[in-house]
């Protein structure tokens, strides 16, 4: 499913092609980079530790402007585009993986299917609130027994007088528990037809529903400081009007929100893999051994050169995908491609800055190891890097 960016001209093959960013987008990333240098750095290691998600720090991100980016104004959204998107996650992960994907979850999987999917009424009722910081919504797809697989989904949507009722439960779901969660919008199983063949449609449920309860996951190896929440629904009834789109159109609104999703991903590992890289390299100057810096040392520098260039590959992949969506083409290979590609860059790259930090690499006080543990996600989160091959494969005609 291809669905254009809402602020941005539609894709025009004879424009003159052009690598740089426009002013407007060097601002955002001046302005984002600035405060995750000034409000995030200082206390992501200690919210790392303690496992806290910050309603403080979320709510600045929120006055800084990084709630409903590409949502357009009349719904009181930023109005921009996804290369905004991209540099925005890019920027919080080369600071702090939690934060990043707070934003880049609520986002995508937040705000995105309210507004592509949602009618009038429930953009009008929801996303304003959702654009300030005040208010976070969660994607509840995932479940216990259907990950990969998300159409072996075992939630149910039973039709009652008046709306549906919900049974089953969701597990990993981002912004989900937290005081800040406004609702979520759920998958589940509307119907069979005669053979079996199962029929997903999406709803959307509120915070407070008497239906919906959550529980905080916690033990996490990455991203300690966001939110995780399993939930679960009990004869949880949701009126008619809460149905998204169309019945029977809810797998297909799930793939399209996590085709866009995958662009933050992939911005969260060029980000991450950048952060650990600078680390990497101002320890390699600083850090002498056998009467010189370690980064004179051919066997640092070719890692550091090594670094260096996979994260401009990816950065390159990243933005053309995002300038793809902006420009409302299909992305379906190319953003399977920069999230897979991406992902493992910020693996080998936050391995090769723990490498080059020697035994301090893996003590908390030197950070490259929060960078390591946050950037794992990103193989698995929003399709792992097994079915993003699956997917190019296919689209390559295997
Ligand atoms: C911190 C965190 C936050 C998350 N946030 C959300 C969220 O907000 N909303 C949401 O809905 N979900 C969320 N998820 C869930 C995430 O998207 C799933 O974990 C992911 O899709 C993988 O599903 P799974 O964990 O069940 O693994 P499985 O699907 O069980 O996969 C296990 C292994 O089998 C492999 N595999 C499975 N099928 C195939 C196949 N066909 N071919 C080859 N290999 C295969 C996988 O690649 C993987 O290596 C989150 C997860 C985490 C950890």
């Amino acid at each position: 499913m291809s669905l254009a960016s809402p602020n941005t001209p539609p894709h025009n093959p004879d424009a003159p092609m052009n690598f740089d960013l426009g002013s407007m987008h060097r601002m955002l990333r001046d302005s984002v980079r600035q405060f995750a240098e000034h409000e995030i750095r200082p206390v992501a290691a200690a919210l790392d530790e303690a496992e806290t998600f910050s309603e403080d720090i979320t709510r600045k991100m929120g006055e800084l402007g990084l709630f409903g980016i590409v949502v357009p104004a009349e719904y009181g959204g930023q109005g921009l585009d996804y290369m905004s998107y991209a540099i925005v996650c890019e920027e919080l992960a080369r600071v702090d993986g939690s934060q990043a994907a707070t934003i880049t979850a609520h986002n995508s999987l937040g705000t995105g299917p309210l507004y592509y999917f949602g009618n009038d009424a429930q953009r009008k009722q929801y996303l304003p609130n959702l654009c300030t910081g005040d208010g976070l919504w969660a994607f509840g797809l995932t479940e216990p027994a259907a990950g990969s697989d998300s159409r072996g989904s075992k939630t149910t949507a039973t039709k009652v007088e008046g709306g549906w009722n919900i049974n089953g439960s969701k597990i990993f779901i981002t912004n989900a528990s937290c005081a800040l969660n406004k609702g979520v919008t759920v998958q589940a199983v509307s119907g069979r037809d005669e053979t079996g063949k199962p029929e997903f449609t999406c709803f959307i449920v509120e915070r407070g529903n008497a239906g919906l309860n959550s529980k905080t996951m916690h033990g996490k190896l990455m991203w300690r400081a966001s939110d995780t929440a399993e939930l679960y629904f009990d004869d949880c009834f949701v009126p008619d009007s809460a149905m998204l789109g169309v019945r029977g159109s809810g797998s297909k609104q799930m793939l399209a929100t996590l085709d866009r999703g995958k662009i933050g991903i992939a911005a969260m590992a060029v980000g991450a893999a950048q952060g650990a890289y600078e680390l990497a390299l101002a320890y390699a100057n600083e850090r002498q051994q056998f009467g010189q810096p370690i980064g004179k040392f051919q066997a640092i520098s070719f890692m550091l050169a090594e670094m260096a260039t996979k994260i401009e590959v990816a950065r390159t992949m990243l933005y053309r995908v995002a300038w793809m969506q902006d420009t409302g083409q299909i992305i379906t290979k190319e953003v399977a491609m920069a999230k897979w590609f991406a992902s493992q860059v910020a693996g080998e790259v936050t391995d090769h800055a723990i490498q080059i930090h020697g035994g301090y690499g893996l003590m908390k006080d030197y950070h490259v190891e929060r960078f390591w543990r946050d950037q794992r996600i990103l193989q698995i989160g929003e399709g792992t890097s097994e079915i993003q091959k699956l997917i190019i494969a296919r689209q390559i005609g295997c």
